[in-house]
């Protein structure tokens, strides 16, 4: 990929870095309320919205502005650089809408895609199981076939955002007499079904609940609310998963790169960087962190190749995870105790750090996808 941008990628990011500087979010909510929080981020998206950079690189046709996608990775390299929050719709913008566009129906499309841009309806995603995390094809809760639709029951849980969502990207059992990866459906599960789809958020290290369980009872879901076929959901969860390793990826290497610049500043304000421990660490994380930004745009090359994201995408999510982990331990050996005191940025950079080798796909899990689909090394067969 040639990484010089051309006029119209420097006209598109002019104009985004234009706008941004004069358009800042308000400041965010200090309380540590979170609903105080998401509804910042959720009116920052709808000011992005409004100005028609909610999400640039959808189609023009379902709001966005059809950029391609070296002008999408403009896009989160520019708000990156702004220090503007994620849209709260994160993984209606990043997931649901990406996989509606490839494997939903023309109706899907009009009814669901405009309201995850303008930040109307939330979305969150139901796919792990107290069972069932890294084998997804192992979940257990199931729909069955009533009348004109679905009577869903089980339990998910890790469910992020779900305490705010109006739709879940539900992958649930159809048919258990089919080998598991077979006997799936994708669903939009309305959350709005009172007693038979409850929320309990759980509580992490960071002190927030980002995350939820889900216990779904006789839960209906009407058959224009199936993506992608019955029995299809194995395929259509695969589009969600590489959408998110992927596009969320490219968003959070900007991210990182900004959480060194600001642990450089730490560090020079302590008189620290001509300490050679100290200046040999940050260098490590400089050289890992523009690996990393390499080989994110390296992606966009696979996608304009194959169409979609690819497999690559789990490369950039797994070093992503270890480098962030590296950093915020690397803060706490050079900031000292304000990192590993309670309500302090550092500290709970620290924390929160812990989740990232977990979410959206643990890094053993990578590494065997890495091994197997990239670099094409033998699957490893359980032993009898
Ligand atoms: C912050 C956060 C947010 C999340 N948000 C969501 C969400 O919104 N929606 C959602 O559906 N899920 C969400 N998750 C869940 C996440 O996707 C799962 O936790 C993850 O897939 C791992 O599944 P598990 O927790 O069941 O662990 P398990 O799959 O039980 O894994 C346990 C351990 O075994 C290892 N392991 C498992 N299989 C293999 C293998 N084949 N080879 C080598 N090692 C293996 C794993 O690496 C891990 O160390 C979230 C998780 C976190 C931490």
């Amino acid at each position: 990929m040639d990484l010089t941008f051309s006029e119209k990628e420097t006209a598109f990011r002019d104009e985004l870095r234009g706008w941004l500087s004069e358009n800042p979010p308000p400041p965010e909510p200090t309380e540590g309320d979170e609903d105080a929080n998401y509804a910042w981020r959720r009116d920052w998206q709808r000011t992005l919205y409004d100005a028609g950079w909610a999400a640039p690189g959808w189609p023009a046709e379902y709001g966005g502005r059809g950029a391609s996608l070296t002008e999408s990775a403009i896009y989160f390299e520019e708000i990156g650089r702004a220090r503007v929050p994620l849209p709260a719709n994160v993984l209606g913008l990043l997931l649901g809408g990406p996989t509606l566009m490839v494997w939903g129906s023309d109706e899907q499309k009009d009814r669901f895609l405009p309201p995850i841009l303008s930040a109307e309806e939330i979305w969150c995603q139901g796919f792990s199981e107290p069972d069932a995390g890294s084998d997804l094809a192992a979940l257990k809760t199931r729909a069955v076939k009533d009348g004109d639709g679905w009577v869903v029951t089980g339990q998910k849980v890790w469910t992020s955002g779900a305490q705010h969502s109006k739709w879940c990207m539900l992958v649930a059992r159809t048919d258990g007499d089919v080998a598991k990866h077979k006997g799936l459906t994708y669903f939009l599960m309305d959350m709005e079904q009172e007693g038979k789809v409850q929320v309990r958020p759980l509580r992490q290290i960071t002190g927030e609940s980002e995350f939820n369980e889900l216990f779904i009872e006789g839960a209906r879901i009407p058959d224009d609310h199936v993506v992608g076929g019955v029995g299809n959901g194995w395929k259509v969860a695969l589009t969600t998963l590489m959408n998110e390793r992927a596009g969320l990826g490219f968003a959070l290497q900007v991210r990182l790169r900004h959480l060194l610049d600001d642990l450089f500043e730490a560090a020079a304000a302590r008189g620290l960087l001509d300490d050679p421990l100290v200046a040999d660490k940050l260098a490590d994380l400089h050289v890992r962190t523009e690996q990393i930004r390499l080989l994110a745009w390296k992606g966009l090359t696979d996608i304009e190749r194959y169409g979609q994201p690819g497999p690559e995408g789990s490369l950039v999510k797994w070093l992503w995870s270890d480098t962030n982990q590296r950093l915020t331990q690397a803060a706490a050996d050079i900031v000292g105790p304000e990192a590993l005191t309670g309500g302090t940025r550092w500290s709970y950079e620290l924390l929160r750090a812990r989740g990232n080798s977990i979410e959206g796909g643990t890094t053993e899990v990578l590494k065997n996808i890495v091994a197997e689909r990239v670099l094409g090394l033998p699957r490893l067969k359980a032993a009898a």
